[in-house]
């Protein structure tokens, strides 16, 4: 499998697969591989001819320098794992000053509001660099459907309208989150857990499935309180939000409205690693 760290090496190496008007599917992944992501290169690789998939840690959506220096970088592990699934995946590894042409740096995005809300509070620019990556892939590897997994859910929302913004002819695809046996969504910030911190993180998943069982005859406030409580009870775990969101406009629910969807959202810290989550309520 070869690995493409350029555009015009990645744009050579499609240009056949075009010229037959064969479909690409596109996955973007910042590496440190898992089988969640591997659960997205599979569906892509199902509904099209052949699967791009990004491996590439953005700089411009990490406020936290920490953080960026931190994140697993697991780059031969993620080549054997997507070898196993497909002949007709394309590996693409930019350097960043390639992709951005010399210019690392965010374009600024009105996205109707939803960046502001959840993570948009507590990662600055996060979205404004997930956009600005995003819509340069987008014109570079040129895919018909391209595939976010649902454990980023404000993400998925954001691209959506992102495509819609930049006019970009791609159909955007939501996948189901993956998770271990013990409820914890996969992440690539796993691996940065202990054994006894990954059993401790198991309370996001334990709190979002009170929650759910809980909606229908709670109040908000009181479902509110119910997670404030759980984690307090847990003092490994640091609580950064927890919302329940109505999915289209991701605002804080204060009451819950007839007809309307709602999710429930967690972002915490556990032994200086921050992890989110988040589940269909209704
Ligand atoms: P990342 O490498 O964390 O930027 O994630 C790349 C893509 O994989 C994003 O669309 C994520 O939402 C998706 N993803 C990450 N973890 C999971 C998971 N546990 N289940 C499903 N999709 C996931």
């Amino acid at each position: 499998m070869k690995i493409h760290n350029s555009s015009s090496s990645l744009k050579e190496a499609l240009l056949p697969f075009l010229k037959d008007c064969k479909s690409v599917g596109f996955v973007p992944t910042m590496g440190a591989l898992h089988i969640g992501h591997v659960s997205l290169v599979e569906q892509a690789s199902k509904e099209n001819d052949c699967v791009v998939v990004s491996i590439f840690v953005n700089p411009t959506q990490f406020d936290n320098p920490n953080d960026l220096k931190k994140y697993p970088r697991t780059i031969e592990n993620d080549i054997s794992l997507l070898k196993n699934i497909s002949k007709n995946i394309f590996v693409f590894s930019p350097n960043a000053s390639d992709l951005y042409d010399q210019n690392i740096s965010s374009k600024h995005y009105n996205y109707s509001g939803i960046e502001n809300e959840m993570e948009g509070k507590h990662r600055n620019g996060h979205f404004d660099g997930v956009g600005t990556v995003l819509n340069l892939f987008f014109r570079t590897v040129k895919p018909n459907k391209a595939y976010f997994g649902e454990k980023d859910f404000q993400q998925l929302q954001i691209v959506k309208k992102l495509v819609e913004i930049e006019k970009l002819p791609v159909k955007i695809i939501g996948c189901p989150i993956v998770r271990e046996n013990s409820g914890l969504a996969m992440s690539s910030r796993n691996k940065r857990l202990t054994s006894k911190e990954l059993e401790e993180a198991t309370l996001i998943y334990k709190t979002l499935l009170k929650v759910k069982e809980n909606f229908k005859n709670s109040s908000i406030s009181k479902l509110n309180n119910l997670v404030e409580e759980e984690f307090k009870n847990n003092p490994s775990l640091t609580l950064e939000y927890f919302e329940i969101a109505d999915i289209e406009t991701l605002k804080t629910s204060i009451y819950k409205g007839k007809k309307k969807k709602y999710r429930a959202f967690i972002a915490c810290f556990i032994g200086g690693v921050r992890l989110i989550d988040n589940m269909a309520l209704n």
